[in-house]
């Protein structure tokens, strides 16, 4: 399949020094010499499609490279970004179409179904313990960032703090132009240690003949169904058959594969041991992903 990801990205390298978002956290050097210190900012390009749409986008993600650099041996030439779910502090004062074209939502969700507008991204739930699931989403990001830039992948992270201004279509969007893939990484609100499962996309006609939905949703369902095997894999147990329908602002919008991963909910495990496990599942599934996108 023709790909347009070699898009050049926009890099706001000057960004850092300038503080405008927070800085990236280092990598532990001992075990990772070939992981990059250091990564470029990646801002929301206002040029790219539906970029006009978001509303919250002065912050900025940042680009990792394998070894730091293009030639660095073992890379694979293969970007994945890791989207730590929610993290933005006033993501809910906003509202952000929920479909690039204006039709309304199909299911409910964070947004109830036939909402023509969505939260611009919405503060995600808390565990009955009392932690923030953007925490524990954030926990498993970090870890996955430091298994896949091991392994040779590039990695796009939203966020690596717990604020961030890009909302739910300015994440989409900068996935889109920047990265191979997309994993947002979520929790459910029940409070019934549900299992794992992906919000696959809903088996609703108006919405697969939906673009960009139309020329993705086969691709979105095909990572989804990978990143479950995955964390089966490591002994997690599934929610049902592993799949819910949603109408997701991140999957009406998303033009590469794209899923959001719900690991659990507010019952379950959330310790780092946990967290690690979950990247560590979500690694395997991604490299079954693209392997058998490759066709081997
Ligand atoms: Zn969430």
């Amino acid at each position: 399949m023709k790909k347009n990801r070699k898009m050049p990205c926009i890099l706001l390298a000057g960004a850092i020094a300038m503080g405008t978002f927070a800085p990236a956290v280092k990598v532990p050097a001992a075990e990772t010499a070939a992981v990059s210190a250091q990564g470029e900012a990646v801002g929301l390009d206002e040029s790219w499609t539906w970029a006009s749409n978001s509303q919250i986008h002065d912050g900025a993600a940042v680009l990792y490279r394998c070894g730091g650099s293009l030639d660095a041996p073992g890379r694979k030439n293969l970007t994945v970004c890791v989207n730590a779910g929610h993290g933005t502090s006033t993501g809910p004062d906003y509202q952000t179409l929920s479909h690039p074209d204006g039709t309304p939502k199909v299911t409910g969700g964070t947004n109830a179904e036939g909402m023509i507008y969505s939260t611009a991204i919405s503060s995600g739930t808390v565990f009955l313990d009392g932690t923030s699931e953007a925490s524990a989403n954030l926990m498993t990001a970090m870890a996955l960032k430091e298994k896949l830039l091991q392994d040779g992948y590039d990695v796009l992270m939203i966020r690596e703090s717990d604020d961030v201004r890009l909302d739910n279509i300015a994440r989409t969007v900068i996935a889109n132009n920047c990265a191979d893939i997309h994993v947002a990484i979520h929790f459910d609100s029940t409070q019934s240690d549900k299992g794992v499962f992906f919000c696959s996309v809903p088996d609703d006609a108006s919405y697969r003949q939906m673009e960009p939905v139309a020329s993705h949703w086969q691709e979105h369902m095909a990572l989804g169904q990978a990143l479950i095997q995955g964390l089966s894999g490591q002994g997690l147990a599934l929610f049902g058959d592993g799949t819910l329908q949603m109408d997701l602002t991140q999957t009406s919008y998303s033009t590469i594969p794209s899923v959001d991963i719900e690991l659990g909910d507010t019952a379950s495990d959330h310790s780092a041991e946990a967290c690690g496990r979950y990247a560590q599942g979500l690694k395997e599934g991604i490299d079954l992903f693209f392997r058998s996108r490759a066709g081997e």
